[in-house]
């Protein structure tokens, strides 16, 4: 175990509700948690690899003290799924329709492409799907507490995106809906929903957010992210509208931005990614995700580093 493994952290941000936050928040590297009452548990995502996956399991299993009842999948992402088959087999896992075909149909799981570097191992995962599906809304009851699953209403930083609000208490879990302090990604899902999704995330009223990467929200930090996030988005869409103008491909148009606030942010590659998802939507054309990747490393200069 390395420092940074060890740095992985459950942290109670209410009683019975836990986040668990895995610096740094780059590639790989997310965010998950856990609804717990004396009537069960809800587990919200998992992790990449087995190894990571277990750590949270039995971090999780030796704070709260419940087996999981429910999990959910905020999205399809291997990084909040890929552990899914470390949760015991009497879990019920939830997942959003098109979260659902998504890993079924992730070739990423199988053999992770050297886009990477080091190529992330997985270890002793399968692909486990959602066994209850949702289109827009869900409510969860662990005992008296209530969680609501749902979904932004179209594509954002995937297509099959669900949040998890406890009302009660006014925790929200955005998953990929909001990277903190970390370059946002919206390559599987659209430049224009996800900047629409942080008003729909503003409206919760939350008084803490737990981002799918990143450090966990409070007071005015959340206005202050989610800010950075329509920021970030508005940079995409202008940069996206002068590279078609000008005839640029997307690595063109990424090379072209001036990041400025965002450069000191990891991943910062993700700019040719999301300009790729803007072409792609601008044209009405399938994203190719091979084309999209080798793009981003040639832009970082050779694969990009994780430590997962
Ligand atoms: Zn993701």
């Amino acid at each position: 175990m390395n420092a940074t493994e060890d740095s992985a952290e459950l942290i109670e941000v209410r009683p019975g509700i836990h986040a668990w936050v895995q610096p740094d928040g780059s590639w790989w590297l997310n965010n998950a948690g856990a609804v717990t009452t004396a009537a069960g548990q809800l587990v919200v995502d998992t992790c990449a690899t087995a190894t990571r996956a277990r750590r949270f399991l039995d971090a999780l299993g030796a704070a709260a003290g419940r087996l999981p009842k429910l999990a959910v999948n905020t999205h399809q992402h291997g990084d909040h799924t890929y552990g899914n088959s470390l949760l015991p087999a009497e879990t019920v896992i939830i997942g959003q329709e098109k979260m659902r075909e998504g890993l079924r149909s992730d070739p990423i799981i199988d053999g992770c492409p050297p886009f990477w570097a080091p190529v992330p191992d997985w270890g002793d995962v399968e692909r486990r799907l959602p066994d209850v599906t949702v289109a827009d809304a869900l409510t969860v009851h662990v005992g008296e507490r209530r969680v609501e699953l749902r979904h932004p209403g179209g594509p954002a930083h995937t297509t099959g995106d669900l949040i998890a609000w406890v009302p009660d208490v006014r925790v929200l879990f955005t998953g990929d809906l909001v990277f903190a302090g970390l370059t946002p990604l919206v390559f599987m899902g659209s430049v224009q929903g996800a900047l629409a999704a942080v008003d729909w995330l503003a409206e919760f009223g939350a008084e803490v957010i737990v981002p799918g990467h990143g450090p966990i929200l409070s007071g005015d930090d959340i206005s202050r992210v989610l800010d950075e996030h329509r920021r970030y988005y508005r940079l995409v869409l202008q940069a996206g509208a002068a590279g078609i103008e000008r005839g640029l491909s997307p690595l063109e148009a990424a090379r072209a931005v001036e990041l400025g606030e965002f450069a000191g942010w990891a991943d910062a590659e993700r700019i040719v990614l999301n300009l790729h998802r803007f072409y792609a939507d601008h044209h009405d054309t399938e994203l190719d995700l091979i084309a999209a990747f080798m793009d981003a490393v040639t832009y970082n200069g050779g694969p990009l580093p994780t430590r997962v």
